[in-house]
């Protein structure tokens, strides 16, 4: 493409080659038509917290039917993979101006390679990049920057407006850079897209030479990229062109946040027999995974995702069991499908409870007691006890008290927690806190009574809190409201009531 320009000297008009693109007409015919390509395709998608997402329609702003048929522009979205759907707060769903997407294009000019970035904004019905100053990374600016703010700067998700100030107002951040790079775009991963048709290019510049970037065009067409990844990684991570050729490409992708260490072989370098390399490379191996990995070796991807669940609690769990079996057991437990996390932290308290009892943590039946929560609630009222000496003998004193208000009707009964065992219990069947309000029991500071049906008065109903001889709380499980025969029980029940005020026992 040439252009006419004047000469340095104002002088003469010249035919000049144009090197970078200044406007939309610049941006060669297969960019522009991937970017419409894109935005043919494009959803959005919203999550909300209790009935999980909507998908809207990017053409019209309308909500999709299950079939993603948009029933205003009569159109179905068919390519649903992860590169087309952009998440956006509903915020952004209503006010449409803010919409907008960005497609990374590299090129080649006279052995610089710069990357445009050029914005498409949705609501108007073409392309607006932005002007040409602010749209565009020269590499070779990039590689005369600081290593270490660089890095900073893009593998930073989202910054404030403050920390870019004090990156840029760093004297050692040259002012051309800055020129070009504070209004260039930095990635929030899910509306930006590279243009991976010409990636072989860069095999011409003397930064990429090496690099083996090209080789990941299928993952970056697929969106797995980020802006340290195409730019900072392949031009200062001699790792990159290695983890390439070793097809670890999302070690690649991601080498930059990686420590690997020194030396000549495979373990040296990756902290893990070698071994392991058929699995990493198998399955791909991401970063995290690299550091499950390396933190428990095994060649089953399920429990890598298992101990992905709770890191913390493994580190040290891994001391005491095998986290095969520590996986097997949790599974084999009521509705454990839905509550792993729970469980995993719960496992990891009891533990800690049974390693301050002094149990003897080889016996299978103390790891891997029958029914766990059992187990585990009774554990955690020893170690109360154990901690608390007398606050258990205190509570039992004063629920002797306390009893003077045991009360009932027809149908309830109601009367005092004597024990922390006992309250352990209550909280645990309800599913409530009442288990941390031992010591305010203990010190009269509140009273804690259990109401239950009159014919099951072992199984939990409301829990209810009395201060200064009024009811001040009173729950079912799960923290729900009482019924209105709930209700009348405790207001009937409050007309009697002894108050027994702190001091008074
Ligand atoms: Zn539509």
């Amino acid at each position: 493409m040439r252009q006419l320009v004047y000469d340095d000297d104002f002088k003469e008009i010249v035919n000049e080659k144009i090197k970078y693109w200044q406007n939309v007409s610049d941006i060669p015919k297969k960019v522009k038509d991937y970017i419409t390509s894109l935005s043919n395709e494009l959803i959005f998608r919203t999550y909300n917290d209790e009935y999980g997402y909507k998908d809207y329609c990017s053409n019209c702003l309308k909500e999709l039917d299950v079939n993603h048929y948009c029933e205003h522009c009569q159109k179905s979205y068919t390519n649903l993979n992860k590169k087309y759907i952009i998440y956006l707060s509903q915020k952004y769903i209503s006010d449409m101006k803010y919409i907008c997407f960005y497609t990374y294009v590299f090129d080649v000019v006279d052995d610089e390679v710069i990357l445009y970035n050029i914005e498409n904004q949705l609501n108007y019905d073409h392309l607006a990049p932005l002007k040409y100053k602010e749209s565009t990374l020269s590499i070779a600016n990039i590689y005369d920057v600081k290593k270490d703010y660089l890095y900073e700067r893009i593998n930073g998700d989202t910054l404030e407006y403050s920390q870019i100030e004090a990156f840029f107002n760093n004297p050692e951040v040259e002012e051309k850079f800055t020129n070009t790079y504070i209004e260039f775009c930095f990635p929030s991963n899910s509306n930006q897209f590279l243009y991976t048709d010409n990636l072989d290019e860069l095999k011409k510049s003397a930064l990429y030479k090496y690099s083996q970037i090209w080789e990941l065009k299928d993952k970056f067409n697929d969106n797995d990229f980020t802006l340290s990844s195409i730019t900072y990684n392949p031009i200062y991570c001699k790792e990159f062109e290695y983890l390439i050729k070793m097809q670890l490409y999302n070690l690649a992708i991601d080498c930059s946040k990686i420590n690997f260490g020194k030396g000549k072989n495979f373990k040296d370098i990756f902290g893990i027999d070698k071994k392991y390399y058929k699995f990493m490379k198998d399955i791909d191996i991401t970063s995290e995974q690299f550091d499950l990995l390396k933190m428990y070796p095994t060649t089953d991807l399920a429990l890598l995702e298992f101990i992905s669940k709770g890191i913390y609690a493994f580190e040290v769990l891994k001391e005491y069991v095998k986290l095969e079996d520590l996986k097997k057991y949790i599974e084999s437990q009521e509705d454990s499908e839905n509550h792993i996390r729970r469980y995993i932290s719960d496992y990891y308290d009891y533990i800690n409870g049974l390693i301050m009892l002094g149990a003897d943590l080889k016996d299978k039946k103390v790891l891997y007691p029958k029914n766990f929560y059992e187990e585990h609630d009774r554990v955690s009222a020893e170690v109360m006890i154990v901690e608390n000496p007398n606050l258990d003998q205190k509570i039992h004193n004063l629920s002797n008290i306390l009893s003077l208000n045991v009360y009932e009707n027809d149908e309830y009964i109601i009367f005092p927690a004597d024990s922390i065992s006992s309250m352990i219990d209550e909280s645990s069947q309800q599913q409530n806190c009442v288990r941390t309000y031992c010591e305010r029991v203990g010190e009269n500071d509140c009273q804690i009574y259990f109401m239950r049906d009159k014919n099951a008065k072992d199984k939990s109903l409301v829990t209810v809190e009395v201060r200064d001889g009024k009811v001040v709380q009173a729950r079912t499980k799960f923290n729900k409201d009482i019924d209105s025969r709930q209700r009348k029980f405790l207001s009937d029940w409050e007309k009697v009531m002894i108050p027994i005020i702190k001091g008074d026992n």
